[in-house]
């Protein structure tokens, strides 16, 4: 259920709501949007039909929500969620562009790409530390010493850092180090560490799973937002299909299906959705005209030398030309680059 205030609620009405729903044992959040504020609690719609709330001063109505996600849905909050960080936004007018490599594995490495992302115009920088492997044999990040470079790398640059957690205690110990914390595709209903996102306090960039519908993936966010975390960005990174052409398929009309369902910004990632180099630049563009609020490419400063996912990342110069073709269609939807 929502409470929804009036428009000349004081803070002190909003307070009211929430105390008196909180006194019986209720989970409220208040969110507030720019037309007016709401008082979620998720429970019992009998129970809460039953307390009177309409008559408590500076409410307007109380509205059930139909939807299972709750906090998430555009019922609760009409308007987008645009999320800062450092300066840059993302779910705004701005196109949030995310560059970097699969994995931190070097200074060198890393510092090259950050400065080539920066310089191209991308206002973060991603980077794995902890990287959730198919095989066990494989590169498995360089951890703690990875988190240290991105935070370097942020400092020289000013850029906002993307890293990707995968347990309970790579985010802990990500939260001194990152702006934005990344849970993968493998882990989109890893419950445990969902939660801990929500007290984590970071953005959290939440991908699409592996095999996940769009409702699975927008209850993920749930899990975070119910925990008291309304800065989740979601992430459409392809999906598992019979295709063996591409590394997986794009599902692009996610893009305006969830905006339509929620006030969350999405964003697309073109690189794991293709696995391929030749198709990031036109899934890219497509991603943008149909409306998503930004993007997250792979991008080493020498792909053929990549430990992870080299097929699929752009060289520097790839990156650059990738920045300029985008631009004229983030014009064309209203969006700034
Ligand atoms: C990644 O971003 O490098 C990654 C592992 O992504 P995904 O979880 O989408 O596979
Ligand atoms: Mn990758």
């Amino acid at each position: 259920m929502v409470v929804v205030m009036q428009p000349q609620a004081t803070e002190e009405h909003i307070l009211g709501v929430d105390a008196r729903l909180t006194a019986v044992g209720f989970r409220t959040q208040v969110i507030y949007g720019v037309k007016r504020t709401v008082v979620a609690a998720v429970g019992d719609r009998r129970v809460i039909e039953s307390l009177g709330l309409e008559a408590l001063p500076g409410v307007e109505k109380v509205v059930p929500i139909m939807k299972p996600f709750k906090l998430a849905s555009r019922e609760v909050k009409e308007e987008n969620t645009v999320i800062q960080v450092k300066g840059a936004t993302i779910g705004g007018k701005e196109l949030a562009v995310i560059a970097g490599p699969c994995a931190v594995e070097s200074r060198e490495q890393l510092m090259e790409a950050a400065w080539a992302a920066q310089e191209a115009g991308a206002r973060f920088l991603r980077g794995g530390a902890f990287k959730p492997r198919t095989s066990p044999y494989s590169f498995q990040g360089m951890e703690e010493q990875g988190l240290k470079l991105l935070a370097e790398a942020s400092e020289l640059t000013g850029m906002v850092t993307v890293s990707e957690v995968i347990d309970e205690e790579s985010l802990a110990m990500a939260l001194d180090y990152i702006d934005i914390l990344q849970i993968g595709t493998r882990n989109m209903q890893n419950f445990r560490l969902l939660k801990a996102a929500g007290k984590s306090g970071k953005p959290i960039l939440l991908k699409r799973g592996l095999s996940a519908t769009v409702e699975e993936w927008l209850m993920a966010a749930e899990y975070v937002m119910s925990e008291g975390n309304q800065n989740v960005i979601l992430c459409e990174r392809g999906i598992r299909t019979f295709e063996s052409y591409t590394r997986n398929t794009l599902d692009l009309s996610a893009v305006p299906l969830v905006q339509g369902l929620s006030h969350l910004p999405v964003v697309v990632d073109p690189s794991h959705a293709t696995g391929k180099r030749d198709l990031v630049l036109p899934m890219a563009m497509a991603a943008v005209a149909a409306g998503a609020s930004g993007l997250l490419v792979e991008m080493h400063p020498d792909p053929s030398r990549a430990l992870c996912d080299g097929p699929q990342s752009l060289s520097p110069r790839e990156f650059a030309q990738l920045m300029e073709k985008i631009r004229p269609v983030a014009a064309a939807v209203g969006k700034t680059l």
